[in-house]
């Protein structure tokens, strides 16, 4: 029998002939609290009955008694169909963030290779977040070094350009990147447009795995200009197959139906949930996604249905195939829209038996696997800093950990970031960046130790562990720091990314292979990195620590170029020599501040006329 809606105590008169009076259409519902802030937003096929179990005790969902129990007044908007629902409750809880929807915002950015094959002569770019600008994203990568890794083999098979427009534009000879056979070198037309038109349009057939189409079109071509006796470019193009070939073959994934896919795990123990997903891009797995832990109640399949909405709403790459653990009741209705978003189809399953669901399964295991180290390293900071201790035979308990990393591109805008955690938490207020001072071009070992050296040379306040992003030369490099300035009693550890082909348990019976990041780390005095593996909890803990010194310093890498990039820009405005350059620099404190002002806030500027400030303006626009 049907709870009595009305029976609840928290029901008002006013909000009784509310729920009684609500359409029995598709909609979206927002509940509001006293102060009339929107608390919880939904949709439904039917807002009435919908709303009636909230109040009637059909809702098993723990967050449901704190929520009724505030609710003061329900809007409701009807929608035409379901999925128009779907839609805009995506959008109003990302204008209303409100309190009881579960939040999967998700700080950690994801890499992208980027490119943009309406521009003369495209490149490859890596970025972070892909915006809605009409150039093609591909990825997302989980981390830079993978993206960095598909570029490496990328640019020899596409010899696309790797500098910007200006250089192109600039140059009388090619750079080295020609002379390594890794640019075709248009800048100096040593490609003619239309042949690297080609080049990039197959760069892009790659990335998006539609390898198969690539190579019979590419063995088309190589077979009509060796028809034409064009042996050279038949030759070019052969090596490209061949190239080509070799990668896939290397990788060795060529599984399932070669579609893209995105495969959830969901684990839940006690109240946390812990989400993740197997990316999966042309068959082969480059990577997962995690999602951070939270903490939520109710039915797997509606957090698993709410994370999909937020996260493929929030420009996430859109995969061909979403295979989720449990099936979601909205499951059609989402397919619906992400092919409407998508302008191809797209299916949300799930699957019980076959590839799909080992995949599933390996899904499942992974989001396990993420749930029990990050668990343990929260809970038990002091057990993991003991396993830490033991493990690598250290002479303190490294309850204060500081760690270092290096950035910079080629040697410019070089910074060295110290990242400080103590008992296993970040300490923010003793972390410190350094702008490198000493070294010119890229000497990583010069620029640590430098950076080093002004960290120790005061001996104050010494951690129990300093801890360096690199292999075994870092490694010499702070030892040698720390003897230099005759700094005893500190732990000298670093921490590096390895990579290896491994293939995973569950698809030992597939074709599957995975190359696999590992983090080993070397300790003075010893050959062979130890393997923390097998103590996830200290690994993880290591691993933050590294992360985190690596944010830090790319942070401020990025500001110090993105400012060095406005003021170089600036020098290129025409028309505009020293005078102006320094009086607009004056009037708005830095380049940033210049490139946001409108044209009418330009011409203020002493010695800016009305035409000097469209040609700034429209100059800093186009860029
Ligand atoms: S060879 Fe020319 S086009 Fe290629 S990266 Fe160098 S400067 Fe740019």
């Amino acid at each position: 029998m049907m709870a009595d809606p009305f029976c609840c105590k928290f029901m008002t008169d006013y909000l009784k002939q509310k729920i009684k009076h609500a359409p029995r259409t598709p909609g979206v519902y927002m509940m509001k609290d006293e102060e009339g802030t929107v608390i919880y937003i939904g949709k439904a096929r039917d807002i009435r009955s919908r709303i009636r179990s909230y109040f009637g005790g059909t809702d098993s969902r723990f967050m449901v008694p704190f929520l009724v129990s505030r609710v003061c007044d329900i809007d409701f908007i009807v929608t035409e169909t379901e999925k128009e629902a779907l839609i805009l409750e995506n959008n109003l809880i990302k204008e209303h963030r409100p309190k009881y929807n579960v939040d999967f915002r998700d700080d950690k950015a994801y890499f992208h290779i980027r490119m943009d094959l309406r521009e003369p002569f495209p490149r490859f770019q890596l970025v972070r977040r892909p915006k809605k600008d009409g150039a093609k994203y591909f990825g997302p990568y989980p981390s830079s070094s993978s993206a960095k890794e598909t570029l490496r083999f990328l640019q020899p098979i596409f010899p696309l350009r790797t500098c910007r427009k200006q250089e192109l534009n600039s140059r009388k000879r090619p750079c080295l990147e020609y002379e390594i056979g890794r640019c075709s070198a248009p800048c100096c037309h040593l490609i003619d447009a239309a042949a690297y038109e080609g080049l990039a349009r197959d760069a892009a057939a790659f990335l998006e795995g539609r390898t198969k189409r690539l190579l019979v079109d590419l063995r088309d071509r190589m077979k009509n200009a060796a028809d034409q006796m064009n042996y050279e470019a038949a030759a070019v193009l052969r090596d490209r197959i061949v190239s080509i070939e070799h990668t896939l073959e290397k990788q060795r994934m060529a599984s399932m139906d070669a579609r893209d896919q995105d495969v959830y795990g969901v684990y839940r123990e006690d109240d946390m949930t812990q989400i993740c997903a197997v990316l999966i891009r042309g068959g082969n797995i480059v990577g997962q996604k995690i999602f951070p832990l939270i903490r939520i109640g109710g039915e797997t399949a509606e957090i698993v249905s709410a994370l999909v909405k937020r996260y493929y709403d929030a420009d996430a790459y859109i995969p061909a195939e979403i295979l989720t653990p449990v099936a979601m009741e909205d499951g059609a209705v989402i397919a619906e829209w992400l092919t409407e978003k998508k302008g191809r189809a797209v299916s949300v399953l799930t699957r019980q038996k076959g590839k799909g669901a080992a995949i599933l399964d390996m899904a499942q295991r992974n989001a396990e696997n993420i749930f029990r180290t990050e668990r343990l390293a929260r809970d038990n900071p002091e057990k993991t800093i003991r396993i830490l201790a033991e493990k690598l035979h250290l002479k303190n308990l490294p309850v204060r950990i500081e760690c270092f990393d290096i950035s910079n591109i080629g040697g410019r805008q070089a910074v060295g970031s110290m990242v400080t955690f103590e008992s296993g938490l970040p300490l923010k207020a003793r972390y410190r960046r350094f702008r490198i001072k000493t070294i010119d071009g890229a000497d990583d070992y010069g620029m640590m130790y430098e950076v080093l050296k002004r960290r120790y040379l005061k001996k104050d306040d010494l951690p129990d562990l300093l801890m360096v992003d690199g292999g075994k030369g870092q490694l010499g490099v702070a030892v040698s720091v720390l003897k230099d300035l005759a700094v005893d009693n500190i732990d000298v550890i670093a921490i590096a990314k390895e990579k290896r082909d491994e293939r995973d348990d569950v698809l030992k019976k597939g074709p599957f292979q995975v190359k696999k990041d590992y983090d080993r780390i070397y300790l003075p005095g010893r050959k062979d990195p130890v393997n923390l593996s097998h103590w996830p909890a200290t690994l993880f803990l290591l691993q933050r620590i590294r992360d985190e010194a690596h944010r830090f310093a790319i942070s401020y890498h990025r500001k110090l170029k993105e400012k060095q990039d406005l003021q170089s820009l600036l020098d290129e405005i025409p028309g505009i020599g020293g005078v102006r350059k320094k009086a607009l620099l004056k009037y708005f404190g830095d380049a940033a501040h210049i490139r946001e002002a409108p044209q009418e806030t330009l011409q203020k500027v002493e010695g800016i006329g009305k035409a000097t400030a469209a040609q700034i303006y429209d100059y800093l626009r186009k860029q």
